[in-house]
């Protein structure tokens, strides 16, 4: 048997119909920008995360670049972070000039650790961007708690987590902006490249809509110095018919994970995820920690059997060339330098079949029992 990370083919055969509907009409009409179907889906993503705005872009990149943008910082100012992410969180920081400085992370949930990004709190911190990891949300009740006391924005990375919530409150609901991707293989995939920026704040909307289109509202006029990026009406229309589906799909990425949880429960070797409480999982990716350096030993041993993993991610970001000039060293992060030898993501997507999650549990069993 195969069993790979994500099966988009798959994805598509359940929706083909409605999804050539929704693409072809957007052909026939000769409109591909920023269109209505763009407006329509923000809206539509808008109220699920629980804001008034949603602002459509390019990528997931560009709702960091944009946000942090937005918030008008100069060269040299800090922007906290974790080191332990997809490296375009940091990355759009250090584009901009800014400084970022990486806090560690939390050993449980892979997600910044509050206590670490209080220690890391300079008199040239400006912002504070938490990636909301894997699925879950950050301990955002702390960290907002610790930003209000500072006065100091936060920026949530959310490109793993629509759908996601924390206490109740839906993952817009926590921070001046919250970020989305939809790349492919997210939760909500396009058939391309997309993002978002959420936030609820009506003057950042209005900022964040110049700054997608060169600053300016189409008419020659330029206000701010922007970026050209937009989610094209495309790509607007394949999310707009995929949205629905997301609570299902999340659903059966939880339901996924907790078989995972019980067919592991006598594995030892192993840890499996942990959901703060609070914390609605929407499982981007179900990560285990494989102790005692046998981790890539084990992904050989599925890849042997047929069976896709990721190493999600493989190096903490302050030790990487690009970002080692802002001072990291070895040991700065034990948690997230820790993380990066031992995470092991294996197959998770809604697709999975009974029959394929259950090889992949016993492949993962079999390796720690033979
Ligand atoms: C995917 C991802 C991004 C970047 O999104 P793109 O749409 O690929 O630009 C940023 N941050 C995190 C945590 C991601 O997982």
């Amino acid at each position: 048997m195969k069993v790979a990370m994500a099966d988009l083919p798959a994805q598509y055969a359940g929706l083909k119909n409605d999804l050539d509907r929704a693409v072809l009409d957007v052909l026939a009409s000769g409109q591909y920008g920023l269109t209505t179907a763009t407006a329509e889906f923000e809206t539509a993503v808008a109220r699920k995360c629980g804001v008034r705005h949603g602002i459509g872009l390019n990528s997931g990149t560009d709702a960091l670049l944009l946000s942090l943008l937005a918030l008008d910082l100069k060269p040299g100012d800090e922007v906290i972070t974790t080191p332990f992410t997809f490296v375009a969180t940091a990355e759009m920081i250090a584009l901009l000039g800014l400084t970022p400085v990486f806090a560690d992370i939390d050993s449980a949930t892979f997600n910044l650790d509050t206590a670490d990004v209080a220690r890391k709190i300079t008199a040239r911190t400006r912002a504070i961007l938490p990636v909301h990891l894997f699925g879950q949300m950050a301990d955002m009740d702390e960290l907002s708690r610790l930003a209000a006391t500072q006065d100091l924005p936060l920026i949530g990375d959310a490109a793993q987590a629509i759908g996601c919530e924390h206490q109740n409150r839906a993952v817009g609901q926590w921070s001046r902006f919250t970020t989305l991707s939809f790349f492919p293989t997210k939760n909500l995939g396009a058939a391309g490249d997309g993002g978002m920026v959420l936030t609820d704040d009506d003057d950042l909307g209005e900022k964040l809509r110049y700054l997608r289109f060169h600053g300016s509202k189409g008419t020659y006029q330029y206000k701010y110095v922007g970026i050209c990026s937009r989610l094209d009406a495309i790509q607007s229309a394949v999310l707009s018919v995929k949205l629905p589906h997301l609570d299902d799909w999340n659903e059966a990425r939880r339901k996924n994970a907790a078989f995972y949880n019980e067919a592991f429960l006598d594995v030892t070797g192993i840890v499996t995820p942990c959901t703060l409480v609070g914390n609605v999982h929407t499982f981007h990716q179900y990560t285990l920690r494989v102790a005692d350096g046998k981790r890539d030993a084990l992904r050989q041993f599925l890849a042997d059997h047929g069976v896709a993993s990721g190493i999600y991610y493989p190096g903490a970001l302050h030790l990487q060339d690009a970002y080692r000039k802002y001072g990291g060293q070895s040991g700065d992060c034990p948690e997230a330098e820790r993380a990066a030898a031992e995470v092991l993501s294996i197959p998770v997507m809604p697709e999975l079949t009974g029959a394929q999650r259950g090889y992949v549990a016993e492949t993962v069993r079999a390796f720690f029992h033979r």
